[in-house]
């Protein structure tokens, strides 16, 4: 039976009810309900074919398309030169120990640092060229602005297209550790327990720096001879700025006129369990990160006496503008910029059908997934959106004294594509701000005026970072260094490195690191730390009980040089 026979089935029924006296008023009554009738089934099988059409032909398209889903994982890439034939030139007690000195020396950044908290560095670099008198001897070490670093070991062959220098970055510095107390091992101890080495900078990121400096030693050792150029900048204030160090090493490279094949700097770890239904470990490789900037929202109001309250009070308007800030939210993207090549690679991995469909088919579902709250996945909600939080808040003088100002701290995180200046626009639309002058100050006083109760400005004291541009993860640089990890991480774990002991995907970082100040010189900029973290593991970054297994500070030590040793041999095979 068909949907149309349905709907028009009770009027047929009724015919055989009728009288024969009321026959002919019925028969032109009955002629003008079949009328309506047909008309009506017509409209309802329009209707129906409307909503059952595109319904069928959805559900067609995406069993086809899920059930054709590729996999974008590259294969293994072993390096030309057995890796073992080169880290077995590392001493591995030897070099856990040269890390421990490092974590010793307690380098943390401050904005105005004192001339004792500078000489830490100093004896940082000390530290360095004692611990590694080969590399001392055969890089040039170059000292920007005091106490960056910036060392380079010469190609063997010239640079053209083919053959362009690499970068790698790291920085020497830390953040403070808070309340030591709250660290089970002193935090500038360098403590060695239990397969783990303890302590401020373990992981952000003296582990990497220190790697770096492991991986071209143990290759000095083995008398080998990079083609392409090699570079590594150890900037001293990633933490508080990157204006001192990073920037300044940038200008240095900027008036050299290099070009890198690819940097590769601090980012996103390998994790376990951190995306749902996925049970072996994800390399995120961080092709974007997140521009970043402080806006200062702020209120005047007439002040006065608290005991006879009038119009306008600035902490009042102030609080409704943050509340109505806090209900705002920018646009949610799942199928532009680096979120979307992340779910296209791990649509095929994942186990479950239905993750399959819907990562497979992200622009189906994006709408659906952009309605759930943010709470459900803070992280993931985060990549896909630029985000607001308020951070400070500020107003009132005096118990009995009406406030006359009140501020607030407006912390973006501003997602790829999107622009400093835009996300200001949007905000101050959105709670009804004028945008005034990035100068001006609270003593200004063409600055809050009574017809602009609400300001927004851009904070000049902080970090403010254009969000990066986004390296291609189909670039070559990109799947050597896929294939790099998969080789390292079957090599440290002893896997027979097939695709599944594995995922490689590209991903967005969060937060701003060294690499910005370099991105003219790169289109292909990786943030990615050779490290295995499970969850709850990231708290520890920039939190309390920093450490690394000592595992995986072997492995960074492999991974970089594998990616040494593979990124030679890219050179050859592109001739
Ligand atoms: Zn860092």
């Amino acid at each position: 039976m068909s949907i149309r026979h349905y709907v028009t089935l009770p009027l047929w029924m009724s015919h055989g009810l009728k009288s024969e006296t009321f026959t002919r008023v019925h028969r032109q009554r009955n002629t003008a309900d079949v009328m309506a009738s047909s008309r009506i089934s017509c409209c309802s099988t329009r209707i129906l074919s409307f909503i059952i059409v595109p319904f069928f032909s959805i559900v067609g398209y995406l069993i086809y398309s899920t059930s054709t889903l590729s996999t974008r994982q590259s294969p293994s890439l072993a390096p030309p030169i057995a890796l073992d034939s080169v880290v077995s030139n590392v001493n591995h007690t030897a070099a856990h120990a040269r890390f421990a000195s490092a974590i010793r020396i307690p380098t943390v950044s401050k904005l105005n640092a004192t001339e004792e908290e500078r000489r830490t560095f100093l004896r940082f670099r000390s530290m360095l060229q004692e611990e590694f008198p080969l590399v001392l001897e055969k890089l040039e070490w170059d000292i920007v602005n005091e106490l960056s670093l910036l060392l380079k070991w010469q190609g063997s062959e010239p640079v053209d297209d083919s053959n362009l220098p690499i970068l790698f970055l790291a920085h020497q510095d830390v953040v403070p550790v808070g309340d030591p107390e709250r660290w089970d091992f002193p935090p500038f101890g360098g403590e060695i327990n239990n397969g783990y080495i303890h302590g401020r900078g373990t992981l952000d990121m003296k582990g990497m720096l220190m790697a770096q400096l492991e991986s071209v030693d143990a290759l000095l050792k083995a008398r080998y001879q990079p083609r392409r150029t090699i570079y590594l900048a150890f900037g001293h204030d990633e933490e508080v700025s990157g204006k001192e160090g990073a920037a300044r090493i940038a200008e240095i490279l900027e008036k050299r006129g290099l070009r890198f094949e690819f940097i590769i700097d601090e980012g996103l770890p390998i994790s376990h369990g951190m995306f749902p239904g996925i049970n072996v470990p994800i390399a995120w490789i961080g092709i974007a990160e997140k521009g970043v900037a402080d806006f200062t929202i702020r209120t005047r109001s007439v002040g006065g006496h608290a005991s006879m309250p009038f119009g306008q009070n600035a902490i009042h308007t102030l609080s409704d503008a943050i509340a109505r800030l806090a209900k705002t939210r920018a646009i949610t993207t799942f199928s532009e910029g680096p979120v979307a090549h992340l779910l296209s690679t791990i649509a095929p991995e994942h186990p479950s059908m239905l993750m399959r469909t819907i990562l497979g088919n992200i622009r189906i579902f994006e709408y659906i997934l952009g309605l759930l709250p943010p709470a459900v996945a803070p992280g993931f909600a985060a990549m896909t959106r630029t985000t607001w939080a308020t951070t400070t808040f500020n107003g009132g003088v005096a118990a009995n004294v009406l406030p006359r100002d009140a501020s607030a701290n407006i912390n973006v995180r501003i997602r790829p594509g999107e622009s400093i200046r835009g996300v200001q626009e949007f905000i101050a639309k959105a709670i009804g701000a004028q945008i005034v002058n990035e100068t001006a100050n609270a003593d200004d006083p063409r600055d809050g005026s009574d017809d602009a109760p609400v300001t927004i400005s851009l904070s000049l004291g902080g970090r403010n970072t254009e969000p990066s541009s986004i390296s291609s993860p189909r670039s070559r640089a990109y799947k050597l260094l896929e294939g790099t990890i998969r080789h390292v991480f079957a090599f440290n774990h002893g896997t027979n490195s097939s695709s599944t002991d594995i995922l490689v995907a590209p991903s967005l970082l969060m937060g701003a690191t060294d690499s910005t100040a370099y991105k003219s010189m790169s289109a292909n900029i990786f943030r990615f730390q050779p490290v295995v973290m499970y969850p709850g593991d990231p708290d520890r970054i920039h939190g309390v009980n920093e450490r690394i297994s000592l595992k995986d500070y072997d492995g960074m030590i492999n991974f970089f040089v594998a990616l040494i040793l593979n990124a030679d041999q890219m050179g050859r095979q592109s001739q």
